[in-house]
């Protein structure tokens, strides 16, 4: 089982990782994406991957929460050069959050994007409440020859014919089987077999108490092994028969 977005450096993990990873391998999880947030946390993803490198892919991005500090593309190009198999991402563009500022938010997003392009890395896309804004900068540009992952994709049905024609896979998390969500799914039921993902985002993005079957000692926090159950409830509404070969094909290929 793959899990194509998680953030096993956040400090919430700090004290249980291991316990949590060896929960995970146990479960059956073979691979999963750990996705950096800003230069701050990419040190760790490196180490982490370096500790588990069958399971883990690590992925250098600047989150659109994130204050970016002056050197971070010059850091970013770094961390790519000297990691192997590394990916771009966490990045995007969020009008959710409080005081965005939309042009500064494009300016990084696009930065990461062109260099995922050039250099053909498989990119990780938060959007929140910027659908129009992404789609104008993906359709006005170059993109990875790979195509790119929309993570946690929350975004309208009728944009994904569009989004898949530009290269999209988008990732389905277990936050979506919430009954209030419940468009979410109805939405993903557009998205082609060969383009779907599924994702914890842990330990973000809590699946519904009837899902978690494993617990972190903060429990609104998202335990990554939960991934086990996320697949079997969405494979009840999703086809998820190319899953994993989909992300060997957008991940490692
Ligand atoms: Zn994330």
């Amino acid at each position: 089982m793959t899990d194509a977005h998680n953030h096993l450096q956040d400090a919430r993990f700090d004290g249980i990782r291991d316990d949590v990873i060896a929960t995970m391998l146990e479960q059956g999880i073979t691979q999963c994406v750990t996705n950096g947030t800003s230069p701050d946390d990419w040190l760790k993803v490196t180490q982490l991957a370096r500790q588990y490198p069958d399971l883990i892919t690590p992925s250098f991005g600047l989150h659109p929460w994130q204050k970016p500090s002056a050197d971070w593309y010059e850091q970013l190009v770094q961390a790519l050069d000297s990691t192997p198999r590394a990916c771009i991402g966490e990045c995007g563009l969020d009008r959710w959050m409080r005081n965005y500022d939309t042009e500064l938010q494009i300016e990084i997003f696009t930065r990461q994007l062109d260099l995922a392009t050039e250099r053909n890395l498989p990119l990780s896309i938060h959007c929140l409440k910027a659908w129009g804004m992404l789609i104008d900068i993906l359709e006005s540009r170059p993109l990875p020859e790979r195509g790119f992952l929309l993570h946690s994709y929350a975004g309208a049905a009728e944009l994904i014919p569009r989004l898949v024609k530009l290269g999209a896979y988008f990732s389905f998390s277990g936050y979506f089987l919430h009954t209030r969500k419940r468009h979410v799914i109805e939405a993903f039921k557009h998205v082609p077999a060969q383009r779907l993902l599924i994702e914890t985002d842990a330990p973000d993005m809590q699946p519904p108490t009837q899902l978690i079957k494993h617990h972190l000692p903060e429990e609104e926090l998202n335990h990554p092994a939960n991934l086990t159950a996320i697949y079997t409830e969405a494979s009840k509404h999703l086809d998820t028969s190319m899953v994993a070969a989909n992300f060997a094909r957008f991940f490692h290929h």
